[in-house]
């Protein structure tokens, strides 16, 4: 399906990688074969963890012995789902609705499309939702959410620009709550000059939110790119930390050949991958599920 599609140019480089070191007749199993191995696991960008651990896991089963390249493949699937067990894409829900939703993440990181899409796919499965377009201090991100409301259909709060951000998803809670709405999605700013500030605005948005709303934020998503690198990944634990995330869209995955970069990410935040961006489309993201994910790296 679409995690397959998405995960195309992971595939076509572990796939490549790990076939590569076979020939028909299968191989032995040797610390040749295993450096061989874990150099090309490491490729994906999977992190020196998950790689050795499939490396020893390997060792074991079939040291000195000749292997086929489903056995490893087999191996090395089920090593990766056994990690992400616990991931999965189900939202936390109110006990009644609204559910509110906080997004944050890095300005670039793909938020704005992740709300849009995620949106659509709740409004696609019957839910009335309410957008905040609580990033008040990019006339931009405010245009953009309210071309998405549009095309989704749903309701969306706007404040002028500039305005407390705090004020804005105070407003889309109301609203949520007023109108009966199933979820609230609220954006948040994505600068990152001053930590010190960010966290207080964020600390105030989520205060607001529970004032109107005993209990909400229900989630707090951090939206992370999967093609960015390690520094920006480092700078998103900022928000993760000053958010108090709940879980990880993981967008533009489809843009990457390193699609193992789920691993450590998962290991840093220690938070759920819950969603994945597969592309720029309005139907390109899908709940995260580890089976699935196993799978598309490397079929
Ligand atoms: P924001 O600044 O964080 O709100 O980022 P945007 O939502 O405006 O996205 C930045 C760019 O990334 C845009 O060109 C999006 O079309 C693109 N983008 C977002 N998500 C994905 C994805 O999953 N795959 C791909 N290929 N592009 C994406």
């Amino acid at each position: 399906g679409k995690m397959k599609t998405g995960l195309q140019k992971t595939r076509r480089v572990l796939g490549t990688d790990i076939r590569d070191l076979f020939k028909a007749e299968g191989r032995l199993v040797d610390e040749d074969f295993l450096g061989e191995l874990y150099a090309r696991l490491i490729r994906t960008d999977m992190g020196a963890g998950p790689a050795g651990r499939i490396r020893d896991r390997v060792a074991k089963d079939f040291r000195g012995r000749v292997v086929h390249l489903e056995e490893v493949v087999e191996t090395i699937t089920q090593d990766i789902r056994e990690q992400l067990k616990q991931d999965h894409g189900d939202l936390a829900k109110a006990d009644s609705p609204p559910t509110v939703i906080l997004v944050v993440g890095v300005n670039g990181s793909g938020k704005t499309t992740s709300i849009g899409k995620l949106s659509h796919h709740l409004v696609s499965q019957g839910h009335k939702i309410v957008l905040g377009a609580g990033d008040t201090f990019r006339a931009a991100a405010v245009e953009q959410l309210t071309i998405w409301s549009e095309r989704i259909g749903c309701e969306i709060v706007t404040g002028p620009s500039g305005v407390d951000p705090a004020s804005v998803a105070y407003q889309t809670t109301e609203k949520a709550v007023e109108i009966g709405a199933d979820y609230a999605i609220i954006d948040t700013a994505g600068r990152l000059q001053t930590q010190g500030k960010l966290m207080q605005e964020l600390e105030k948005i989520r205060r607001v939110i529970d004032k109107k709303l005993p209990g909400a934020p229900h989630e707090v998503l951090l939206v992370l790119d999967a093609t960015a690198g390690q520094n920006a990944i480092s700078q998103a634990k900022g928000f993760s930390n000053a958010a108090g995330c709940t879980g990880i869209i993981l967008s533009k995955l489809d843009g990457s050949a390193k699609g193992g970069v789920v691993l450590p990410i998962r290991e840093q935040f220690e938070l759920p991958v819950k969603f994945v961006g597969l592309g720029e489309g309005i139907e390109d993201m899908t709940k995260f599920d580890p089976d699935t994910f196993a799978a598309a790296l490397l079929e």
